[in-house]
């Protein structure tokens, strides 16, 4: 099969897995794994962070820092769309206590900062208090720009807020912005990032924070249940992830370019190639249904996410050869 649906779905190489078969392990939550403490020494320094914390998963990850910025009845403004607010089973409020303040967001992926000035809330009883803002970069495949995320952290700075990045994709981001990955953390004060999309590790996510705010995030990971033992098996696969993965995304915004111009010469489909910022293209069907295109394209040996949009996602499991296979397979779609 090849798989277009996420970058979610790239397996371990074989270096990978024998990394992981020959970790040297001990209990992490007594902090006794050399593997995971490496792994979070190295991702402290390569994010220009005091600490990082090895999770479960982004969506662990970012709950944390929320909890971790956050106390009962505090909120965190976030986009409207941010995966952080629709795709996390609305965690911050179930377990945190914390109640999102969701604010539209702009074409670009951005949130408004008019709009999310706006929406900080005045000292009053009647009101929760706003505590932190949370972007998300890139979000949907669209990259914020730097001067944006300084204004971000011009703002936060100006009300007292604390500023989180879901940097699941943050190393798109940074191939996109042609800059060191530390030119977009240095605005915020916590980072998550996915090893396991992109990257290629099969489990786990950093967060990223100071010492201190670390600390708590541990506590509420155990809270969690996410005080994992010989978690050295998975953090080897995330040490050459996070040193390695970087390296090639440049080969996925090509794939992503040229998948991008090819469906663009199929009249069937809607798409402004233009568009396409890093790995994840997507069109409309202007005529039929995308589940039918999804089901041909399957029966064809090729996976795909069916929305409207349609989502393709390039990643280290997908190559040039595989993306013409699929525009080959789209044409045919058309054809019959
Ligand atoms: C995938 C993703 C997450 C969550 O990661 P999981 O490991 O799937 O829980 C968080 N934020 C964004 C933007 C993501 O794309």
């Amino acid at each position: 099969m090849i798989d277009f649906r996420s970058d979610t779905v790239t397996r371990p190489t074989a270096k990978m897995r024998d990394a992981m078969a020959s970790a040297e392990v001990g209990d992490d939550v007594y902090g006794d794994d050399p593997t995971v403490n490496s792994l979070q020494a190295s991702a402290a320094d390569r994010l220009g962070f005091e600490a990082a914390l090895f999770t479960a998963t982004g969506t662990q990850a970012n709950l944390l820092a929320i909890m971790s910025h956050c106390g009962r009845g505090d909120e965190y403004l976030c986009g409207q769309s941010a995966h952080n607010y629709r795709y996390e089973g609305g965690g911050a409020a179930v377990l945190g206590s914390v109640q999102p303040q969701p604010i539209e967001n702009e074409p670009d992926g951005s949130i408004s900062l008019d709009k999310a000035k706006a929406a900080i809330k005045a000292d009053d009883i009647h009101f929760a208090s706003t505590r932190l803002l949370s972007l998300e970069n890139t979000i949907g495949g669209k990259v914020l720009s730097l001067d944006y995320q300084r204004q971000a952290r011009a703002l936060c700075n100006e009300h007292k807020l604390l500023l989180h990045l879901d940097g699941a994709r943050v190393f798109n981001a940074a191939v996109k912005s042609s800059c060191d990955v530390t030119e977009i953390t240095r605005h915020y004060d916590s980072v998550s990032v996915c090893l396991s999309k992109g990257l290629g590790a099969p489990v786990g996510s950093l967060l990223l924070g100071t010492k201190t705010f670390i600390e708590r995030a541990t506590r509420l990971r155990k809270m969690l249940g996410g005080g994992m033992r010989q978690a050295g098996i998975l953090a080897a696969a995330g040490r050459i992830a996070l040193e390695q993965g970087p390296l090639r995304l440049s080969e996925d915004h090509a794939n992503a370019d040229y998948l991008g111009a090819g469906l663009a010469g199929i009249p069937q489909l809607d798409i402004n190639p233009a568009s396409t910022q890093t790995n994840i293209v997507y069109a409309r069907c202007r005529i039929g249904r995308a589940e039918q295109l999804r089901d041909y394209l399957a029966g064809q040996g090729i996976l795909i996410t069916a929305g409207d949009p349609i989502r393709f996602v390039t990643h280290l499991d997908v190559n040039r050869q595989d993306v013409d296979q699929l525009l080959d397979a789209i044409q045919r779609f058309y054809q019959s």
